[in-house]
């Protein structure tokens, strides 16, 4: 589907019928797959030839799913996984191990965050947080010899931090190892990362791409394009032996689908963190309307934070999109024809402020989420990130008055209405 539009291939991309075969992607909803010989399946197990055997490792109606997600981000191959935080985990850990270390863009999703500061510490890999603002210089001294890669947020998750892409790219390819980018907020309507140097690319699927917050999940797409074997010393488990698939190296056999191949091949066989079928199906009726949700979330927070601007109870607004913002030359850069749905603000009276307007809302709903059709807020500090300390917030660009207000994709006048009588 590579000819056509984004609108189209949210739409039409991943599955396409044969004569007289369901005209809509079906849900496998089978843990297995039947074969007539013995030596086939054998043959399946050593990876030697490819075909559906046991959900844990894939399932049809998944990859049509996962296959949609990587011709929207123009990526060479993708899967899907139960949930973002395991899109997270699988990308590092799909290419790095105990005494490895990475870099992250310190504006990060909470749950991420605690993920790459604290569990992947217990397991032996070490990460260092830099400001996503850093000079080249800064984020160049962040390398060290055991660096494997280096992660950010194209828009961050509460800071609404854009991230140079081109800039973490180049760091990141200068040192010989990969550039991933978590596009959860973005989407790849608004941005696509691997277009600005991004080698790997992954989802929170349970955000915008469902759109409809009915199930958790995530995706990882690889695009194909990083050098492995030109780093080989670097990333063994991708360019040496894999044991327990009787030797293959997976470079050498998978070429462009290497990575793909070797995180479903091992960490889904080993870790099993699969998405149901079931989500899978609900996710595609997701992406069918990405396009026009993603138009209209952008359009309604725009207008959203004009209002804010000039209330006079509101202290400040963060929307990449609106001129002023810190961050509106790199989201025209990169994303211009919007952002996202999420704004940031905070209040004049501070976070007991913020805490009252937020419990007078009636439209707009306080909840544990964000990105989907329905208008709904957060205060980060007392929920998401309530883990963190004073200082790890400011680092995160977490102000604890902040609260996040992912607009929803009702009437903008409604929307606005419950607004101005949350401020009275
Ligand atoms: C929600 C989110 C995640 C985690 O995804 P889950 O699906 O909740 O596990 C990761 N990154 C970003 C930017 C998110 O918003």
């Amino acid at each position: 589907m590579t000819d056509f539009r984004i609108e189209t291939k949210c739409i039409q991309s991943g599955y396409e019928p044969g004569n007289g075969e369901p005209r809509v992607l079906p849900i496998y909803q089978s843990t297995t797959f039947r074969y007539t010989s013995s030596e086939q399946m054998g043959r399946l197990f050593d990876l030697e030839e490819s075909g559906y055997f046991y959900t844990r490792l894939q399932n049809p109606t998944n990859d049509a799913v996962a296959a949609k997600i990587c011709d929207l981000e123009g990526g060479a191959a993708a899967m899907l996984t139960s949930s973002g935080q395991a899109a997270s985990f699988y990308s590092i850990m799909n290419l790095a191990q105990a005494g490895d270390h990475i870099i992250c863009s310190s504006a990060l999703y909470g749950g991420t965050y605690n993920l790459y500061a604290h569990t992947l510490k217990k397991m032996g890999v070490e990460a260092t947080f830099v400001d996503p603002d850093c000079t080249e210089e800064e984020l160049n001294n962040a390398f060290r010899e055991n660096t494997k890669a280096v992660f950010g947020e194209t828009i961050a998750n509460p800071a609404l931090v854009v991230l140079d892409l081109e800039k973490f790219a180049a760091a990141a390819h200068k040192h010989g190892v990969p550039f991933i980018v978590d596009n959860t907020f973005a989407t790849p309507i608004n941005c696509r990362p691997i277009e600005w140097g991004a080698d790997i690319v992954i989802h929170s699927t349970t955000k915008y791409m469902d759109g409809h917050a009915s199930c958790v999940g995530g995706a990882i797409v690889d695009s194909g394009n990083f050098d492995w074997e030109a780093h080989k010393e670097k990333f063994p488990g991708l360019t040496t032996p894999d044991e327990t698939y009787h030797g293959i190296v997976y470079t050498q056999k998978f070429g462009k689908l290497a990575y793909i191949t070797k995180a479903t091949a091992q960490l889904m066989r080993d870790l099993g963190s699969i998405q149901s079928p079931q989500n899978a199906f609900l996710l595609n009726l997701g992406l069918e309307t990405l396009h026009l949700r993603m138009a209209r979330h952008c359009e309604n927070a725009l207008a959203v934070a004009e209002y804010l601007k000039n209330h006079e109870k509101v202290a400040w607004v963060s929307c990449p999109s609106m001129p002023g913002d810190k961050y509106y030359d790199l989201a025209q850069k990169y994303m211009p024809g919007g952002s996202c749905g999420v704004i940031t603000f905070g209040l004049k009276g501070g976070r007991a402020a913020a805490v009252e307007m937020m419990d007078k809302l009636k439209l707009v709903a306080i909840v544990t989420h964000v990105a989907d059709a329905r208008s709904c807020v957060l205060h980060p500090a007392s929920h998401t990130h309530r883990q963190m300390n004073e200082q790890e917030l400011m680092e995160a660009g977490v102000q604890p008055d902040l609260i996040r207000f992912s607009v929803g994709i009702e009437n903008i006048n409604d929307i606005i209405a419950d607004v101005r009588q949350a401020l009275l």
